[in-house]
């Protein structure tokens, strides 16, 4: 019998909620329900990925990252919580902060996760995905400011290798660009299209060289996430010559447990994708209500965590993605929370650390009762 490609198991995700009714022991109500939210909101699982779902446990925290939820119907937040329209030069290419383009490739992932911070454009019709390489590469090559590209979508490594190789092949011919960024899931959520690829791996191995490192950049979000096979994947990659490096987000129901959160940065360290950020979770409409942890417990849960680690596994920054910039959420001080701009839309913001007081239930900066004192220490 032929061996499944990754594409034919892409293929094979369940995308509809009659699908998982009986995976998941559904009721008729609660299909209804769910069939209104994936019309707004797409649902796709790998069987990979579904066989990581404890089914007996509604509670589940890699349901709750996977299936959606009557939660989703929520609309408090906004959908563009970072300012991406207002940083967009040409569909799909974003330039916030001086040295650094962001282009969004797709709108197709392994999988729509329901905590996604651009659930806005993952699986639906979008005018923000780049629809010209040229266009963007002639852009980043009139710019010399900019010194490295972050490759994000949806999820970049859902495209054939060819394509992927043409666009690396064009960037790096850019001579001021130092390095290149790609974000993805696929290692987490369909590890076989690493592993069962190998022309995606030379085509990293072409384009990842001593002068000029590709970066890869997976999203961990809990330990059982890291099985034999994504740790495979994590391996080959590294074995490509890319950096592998990780970014988490911290989410109820999914990792906010100092135990879980450190076991995920240790395990992480052990594997080689090195912790890089841990995410505060976005105020976005239909993820806000149901992950969004507040500033005061969510440090608890990074400070606490933080206790469990060597050097090597908190290398990253709990950090806060505003429309500001990169905002650090460094620590507290009395009723104050400590916050340092890491980087900034306005590059004069850049390194400033300032302190506001936080209330219990403030989860984002801009739920924060701030004074005219406070807004004037912020502009000063
Ligand atoms: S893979 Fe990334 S872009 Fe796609 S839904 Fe998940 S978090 Fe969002």
């Amino acid at each position: 019998m032929k061996a499944l490609t990754w594409q034919d198991e892409l293929q094979d995700s369940i995308t509809s909620i009659k699908e998982l009714k009986p995976l998941l022991q559904l009721n008729d109500k609660e299909v209804v329900r769910l069939e209104d939210i994936v019309k707004k909101h797409p649902f796709l699982i790998t069987r990979y990925y579904m066989g990581l779902i404890n089914p007996n446990d509604p509670l589940d925290p890699i349901r709750n990252i996977a299936i959606p939820s009557l939660e989703e119907i929520s609309t408090s937040g906004v959908f563009d919580t970072s300012g991406e329209l207002k940083s967009t030069k040409t569909p799909g290419l974003q330039h916030k902060y001086r040295q650094t383009a962001l282009l969004l490739l797709t709108n197709r992932c392994g999988m729509y996760c329901r905590f996604c911070f651009r659930k806005r454009l993952v699986g639906v019709e979008t005018k923000e995905i780049l629809r010209n390489f040229d266009v963007a590469v002639d852009y980043i090559a009139e710019h010399h400011e900019i010194n490295n590209v972050l490759i994000s979508g949806g999820d970049p490594l859902i495209l054939e290798a060819k394509l992927l190789g043409e666009l690396l092949g064009k960037l790096s011919s850019i001579d001021h660009l130092k390095f290149i960024r790609i974000g993805t899931r696929i290692p987490v959520v369909l590890p076989n299209r690493i592993i069962k690829d190998p022309s995606l791996l030379s085509m990293f191995n072409r384009y990842s060289t001593p002068e000029k490192r590709v970066y890869v950049v997976t999203q961990f979000d809990h330990p059982r996430e890291i099985t034999p096979a994504s740790t495979c994947a994590v391996h080959k990659l590294i074995r490509s010559g890319v950096i592998v490096s990780n970014q988490t987000t911290l989410l109820k129901g999914v990792n906010d447990d100092p135990v879980i959160l450190a076991d995920l940065q240790n395990n992480l360290t052990r594997i080689g994708a090195i912790p890089y950020y841990i995410f505060q979770c976005r105020p976005v409409k239909r993820v806000k209500s149901k992950f969004q942890l507040s500033l005061r417990k969510a440090l608890d849960i990074v400070e606490e965590a933080k206790e469990m680690m060597n050097g090597h596994s908190k290398r990253f920054k709990f950090c806060m993605s505003h429309n500001a910039g990169k905002i650090e959420i460094i620590g507290t001080l009395g009723d104050d929370i400590l916050f340092k701009f890491h980087q900034a839309r306005d590059p004069e913001m850049l390194g400033r650390v300032f302190s506001v007081p936080v209330a219990t239930s403030d989860g984002w900066l801009d739920d924060i009762d701030l004074t005219q004192k406070d807004m004037d220490e912020l502009a000063s």
